[in-house]
This record gives structure tokens, sequence and C-alpha cells, in this order.
């Protein structure tokens, strides 16, 4: 199945993303990730996305269509795959459409991961995450047994650039600018459900299961 996830950002849709991918064997294709690899080994696009990144503003459309069309070229992706942050306007989702359909492809679900903002930016203000294998922790809600060190591999742990309050609330602007043209683009097509995702992620994964059974 050929699946994209939206919300929020903190609303949870890439630990979802990461356990279907470890349950049903999708991989998880996020953009955000492949953004950070690129700026942690400081290639060319990391130093171009770093700026909008830091920011919390978007990178340029043309440069993430780029990104998107080299990773699903990939050989893992061809049982399906879940897309975690792209797309995120409305020019993506239409280039994305003309770039799988030139795949012989297509999205069969859109799922959108529904959450108030109060309770994102609880989650993203304590969210810490591992400086060696992004293994993420929250300080409230899961924390590490001993205080800055992952619990996996010892390493520390660091708070993400983006997730200062000031970025947040940027983040948050700037999704609920460009998503609902997006989300259009989806229920028009009759691809999006919505799942109430303010709750546990073994209870939202539950949720989860049960759409996409239904798909
Ligand atoms: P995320 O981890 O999905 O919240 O992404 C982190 C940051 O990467 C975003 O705030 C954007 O600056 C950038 N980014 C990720 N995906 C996209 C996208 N599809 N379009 C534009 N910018 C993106």
């Amino acid at each position: 199945m050929n699946l994209i996830f939206f919300g929020p950002p903190g609303g949870g849709k890439g630990t979802q993303a990461r356990l279907l991918a470890a349950r049903r064997g999708f991989p998880q294709i996020s953009t955000g990730d492949i953004l950070r690899e690129a700026v942690a080994a400081g290639t060319a696009l990391g130093r171009e996305a770093r700026r909008y990144m830091d920011a919390g503003d978007l990178v340029p459309d043309a440069v993430m269509v780029g990104l998107i069309q080299q990773r699903l070229d990939r050989p893992d992706t061809g049982e399906g795959f879940t897309l975690d942050g792209f797309p995120r306007t409305l020019h993506q989702a239409q280039a994305l459409e003309r770039l799988l359909a030139a795949m012989e492809r297509e999205i069969d679900r859109a799922v959108e991961f529904q959450i108030d903002e109060e309770t994102v930016i609880r989650r993203l203000s304590g969210r810490r995450v591992c400086a060696a294998g992004g293994h993420i922790y929250h300080v409230e809600f899961a924390p590490p047994r001993r205080d800055g060190v992952c619990d996996n591999d010892g390493s520390p742990l660091r708070q993400r650039e983006d997730d200062r309050p000031e970025v947040i609330r940027r983040r948050l602007e700037v999704y609920r600018r460009e998503i609902p043209a997006v989300l259009e683009f989806y229920t028009t097509r009759g691809l999006l459900v919505a799942i109430d995702a303010a709750a546990d992620e073994e209870t939202v994964y539950g949720r989860l299961e049960e759409v996409l059974a239904a798909a």
C-alpha cells in the first residue's frame, strides 16, 4: 500500500510511520529525516535546507520534489511506502501525482492525524532525540532511564533546533496555512481519512490498522 500521513508537527505521524514500518514492512519515507541527515553530513542539499528548517519554514518545492523522486526510485518502495512529511504544499501534491503516474503507481490512502495544538506544543517542547541513532524520548511522557542519555546506545540526548518554542509556533503557522489545500486535493480523490491522534501510540496505531483494513 502506498500511503501518505498528514498531521501537524508533533502529531505523531512519524511515530506511527515507524511502527507501521516495523510491523508491516512498508518503508517510512520521512523528508524531515532525509533533510536532517543531509544537514548532518554537510552536503549541498543540507546547507541549502538548513536555513529554512532552523526558521521553521518550508524548503522550496523544487528541492523537495527532486528529493522525493530520487527516494521513490529506490527498490525498497516496490511493495509500498509511507510518506511522512511530504507533500506539504498543493504544488508538492500535484508533482507527486505526476511522478507516481509516470511510475504507474498511485496513492492508496492518505491519513490525517488530528490533534489539538496545545497537546502538540507539549509533545514537541519536551521531545529529545538521541544524537547517534535518532531514538526519540520525551522529558515527561517517555523519559530515558538516565537523564539526558539514550537507553539504546548511551549517546547524549538533544533538543531539535526546530523544537524551540518560537520555531514550533512558526511550524504550526506554516502547517495551518498550507495543509487545507493539500487535504482538499486528497478529499477530492476520495483518499483522505482522519484519525483522532490525541491518545497513546498503541491506541492510535490500532485506529490506523482499522482504517487501513477498510482501505
Ligand atoms: P519534519 O521533521 O517533518 O517536521 O520536517 C522538519 C523540517 O524539514 C520542516 O520544518 C521543513 O523545514 C523541512 N521539510 C520536511 N519536509 C518538507 C516538505 N515536504 N516540504 C518542505 N519542507 C520540508
